[in-house]
Parts: C-alpha cells; structure tokens; sequence
C-alpha cells in the first residue's frame, strides 16, 4: 500500500530531494502534506506537482496569499499557517512517515510532535536533537515513533552498525563511530582568507548544495560538531565513543569501529537523494536517481586529523557535548545568531566561534527538565548572542 508523507520544509534543499526521489517511487508512496515557512511560489508550485491534502506556511502573514495561489492552481489542498499548522500536520493520523527537514530549532516542535505521535520520522533538522536530545528520543521511545537519520553521516553510521545496536554499543562489539568530515569550503585557507570571507564563499560547498545556514556550519566546522551531539543522542555513544576525521572527497560518509579491528563505511556519490531513499525505504531499498560510485575515476580517498585551533566551533560543540544539560542549547541558539549575523554581513566569518565562546561563558547554564527550559535556555542565548554580535557590528572589512 502506497506511504503517505509529510514533509516539514518541503521548500529547502532536503525538501526538493525529499520530493524528487518520491516522484521517482510513486507506486510506493505519495504526498500527505507540505510546509515552508515563506517562499509560497514555490510551495504552490509543489502542490501543484503533489496534491498533498495540506499545505502549512510557517509566517503566518503569508496565509492569504497561500490560499489565493491553491485556489488559482486548483490543488484541492487546504492551507493553515504558523507553529500550530506545523504541529497540527506533523502530528496528523493520515500521515505514516514524517520528514523533519525545517532548519533550526524552529524544527523542534513540529518534530517533537511527529515522535509523540509515534510517526516514522526521518531525521534531517539535526537541531532538534542538539538542543532536545533526551526529552525527543524519550517521546520517541513512549510512542512508538521510529526514527531514520538523513544526516548522511548518521545515516552512514546507521547502515553500518550491527542490527542489535539498541542493547548498547559495547554491548555488540562497537569500539568507536567516526563521523568524516569534508573540512568545507575553508579547509586549506589562510588565516586572512577566513578573516575576508564573504557569505558567497563560506557557502560555496566543495562537495554538497545545500541551505545557506548548514553550509555555513560546515565552513567553520560546527556541523561536525552538531552531528557529534546528534550521533550522541541518536546512537546512545559516549563522547569518548565519537571521533571526526577530515576527509575531503566526502565518499565515505562515516565509519563504525569494532572491537575486533574491523572498520566498517558506507561510501556513495555526495547526493542527499541517498540518506533519503534509505531512510524512506528502510528495511528496503528503492532508486534515488543518483549517480554511480566510480571508484577508479575518483582515484584518491584521503584522510586527515581536524584542526581544532583553526576551527574553533568543532572545540566547542565537543566541550558542549560532555558538559551536557544546557550548554548544548545554548550553543546552538547563540550559532544560529552569529550565523544569521554573518550572512547578513554584520560580523565576519572569523567571529562567529568567538560569538558562541562568550554566550556559552556568559552561563545561564543549568539543568534541563522538560521543553519549557528548553525554549527558555533558547531565547536567552539568543538575546545574549545578538548582544555580543551588535557589540561587533561595524567590523566587517571587505
Ligand atoms: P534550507 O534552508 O534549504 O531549507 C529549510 C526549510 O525549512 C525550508 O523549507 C524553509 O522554508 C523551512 N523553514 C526555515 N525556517 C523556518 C521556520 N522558522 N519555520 C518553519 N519552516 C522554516 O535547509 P536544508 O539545507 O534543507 O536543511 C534542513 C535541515 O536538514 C537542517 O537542519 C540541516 O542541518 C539538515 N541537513 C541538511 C543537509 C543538506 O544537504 N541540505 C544535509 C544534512 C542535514
Ligand atoms: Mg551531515
């Protein structure tokens, strides 16, 4: 019987992946609803393309205009709007399988609400478990909900542990999860090169097209650093059970460790559509439309050690990870505002760790006890964070 699928952030880069590799298995599965927070062309222009019953804009403002173009293209899809909307179709009985793809913790509550309500969730918006990891894999676990990381190193990870992996990592050989790294875009630049970069650079992937947020992450490496704290909570691994490793060619995408001297990866072209299709299929496998894997043409697979010191962030989020409670909250709330401030041009690249450094000292820090103290944590860091980023404005050189 055909899947039905929701997909929160149907407009971004996971999104359009999500959406092409169900055109290409639409015996198998069909669209239940779509989500974006304000591009309504293109969410029209999907339903159009997908019939889904639902369609939610995340801006509230945008609602009429949503409804105007549904009407105008004859989808016979209902539009709803804001937070509530988002919840209402990630939680919704019709849908099987839930695609958490919104970036940030914007994801966090429609994402929690698809683990309570026991969906199948595959897991792109790695944030929600940054800043929620226990409360989510907790709600998961009481419903019922499976989740299937997208993330294409959790995915990796996924594919190569054994099947018993649940009754614990030690527990079934696993020595050691080695998440790789590409290094991003700045991997080989000079001080000075970091010191200059634009927007356009820092989002000028080698390897992967994606949201203009998660490419900056990747250029200062804090994306490895919230796929530790992700692989943390997804697989249940000690941070003394996690490692990164720089690898450029981003073939193989992540590595697990056994205590028998055996390493096991996966490797595949670069391409989303891969985590996706397996995530969407899982225990199956159908076509996601992706180039093959030529090894011979590719001829060098390499392998280095990160460079902590010139990629503060990974230092960060690892610190973040062992001190735990609140701290990995706040680390992602004041990144995702010294990021928006460097995309905006408002403080440079270089200046972004040093952002996250001083909310993170600034404390505030506690323990965590339900989503209440999650979002309070968020917005503080967040205030904190565009404090400091204002005390820099105006330093931005070109
Ligand atoms: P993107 O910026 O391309 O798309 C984000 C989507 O979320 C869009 O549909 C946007 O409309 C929606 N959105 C943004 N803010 C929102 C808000 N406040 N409320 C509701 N909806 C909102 O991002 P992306 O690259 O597709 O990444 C999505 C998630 O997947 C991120 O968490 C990212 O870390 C993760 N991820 C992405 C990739 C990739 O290749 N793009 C790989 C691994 C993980
Ligand atoms: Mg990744």
């Amino acid at each position: 019987m055909s899947k039905s699928v929701t997909i929160l952030g149907s407009t971004g880069s996971i999104g359009v992946s999500t959406l092409d590799v169900i055109a290409r298995n639409r015996d198998r599965y069909h669209v239940h609803s779509l989500t974006a927070h304000s591009n309504v062309q293109l969410l029209a222009t999907q339903c159009q393309q997908h019939r889904p019953a639902y369609a939610v804009i995340g801006d509230e403002s945008r609602l009429e205009e949503l409804r105007n173009a549904l009407r105008q293209l004859d989808t016979g899809t209902q539009a709803l709007a804001g937070e509530e909307g988002l919840v209402a179709v990630a939680s919704e009985n019709e849908s099987d399988v839930v695609m958490a793809a919104i970036v940030g913790a914007a994801g966090l509550k429609p994402t929690l609400a698809a683990a309570r309500a026991g969906k199948k969730i595959l897991l792109a918006n790695k944030e929600s478990l940054v800043v929620a990891g226990s409360l989510f894999i907790q709600a998961a676990q009481a419903a019922g909900a499976n989740i299937l990381p997208v993330d294409s190193e959790h995915n990796a990870i996924f594919q190569s542990l054994p099947v018993n992996w649940q009754d614990g990592l030690a527990h079934c050989g696993v020595e050691r999860i080695i998440l790789t790294a590409s290094g991003g875009p700045f991997l080989d630049a000079t001080d000075e090169e970091m010191h200059r970069a634009t927007p356009g650079q820092a989002c000028n992937h080698p390897n992967w097209r994606m949201g203009r947020k998660i490419s900056v992450d990747s250029a200062t490496l804090m994306n490895k650093g919230l796929e530790l704290i992700e692989a943390h909570w997804l697989f249940g691994a000690s941070p003394d059970q996690l490692e990164v490793v720089v690898h450029p060619q981003s073939i193989v995408h992540s590595m697990v460790a056994y205590c028998d001297g055996s390493v096991i990866a996966q490797m595949g072209t670069p391409d989303m559509r891969t985590p996706i299709a397996h995530a969407l299929a899982w225990p199956d496998r159908i076509a996601a439309g992706v180039e093959k894997l030529c090894l011979p043409q590719l001829g060098n697979l390499t392998f280095r050690e990160p460079e902590f010191h010139r990629f503060p962030c990974l230092q960060l989020a690892f610190d973040a990870m062992r001190a735990g409670a609140s701290a990995p909250i706040i680390l992602n709330a004041a990144n995702e505002i010294a990021v928006q401030c460097f995309l905006d041009e408002r403080i440079r690249f270089d200046q972004i760790a040093g952002v996250v450094a001083q909310v993170l000292e600034r404390g505030g820090q506690g323990a965590v006890n339900g989503l209440d103290d999650v979002l309070e944590f968020d917005r503080m860091a967040r205030i904190h964070a565009s404090e400091v980023a204002a005390g820099l404005a105006g330093q931005v050189i070109r």
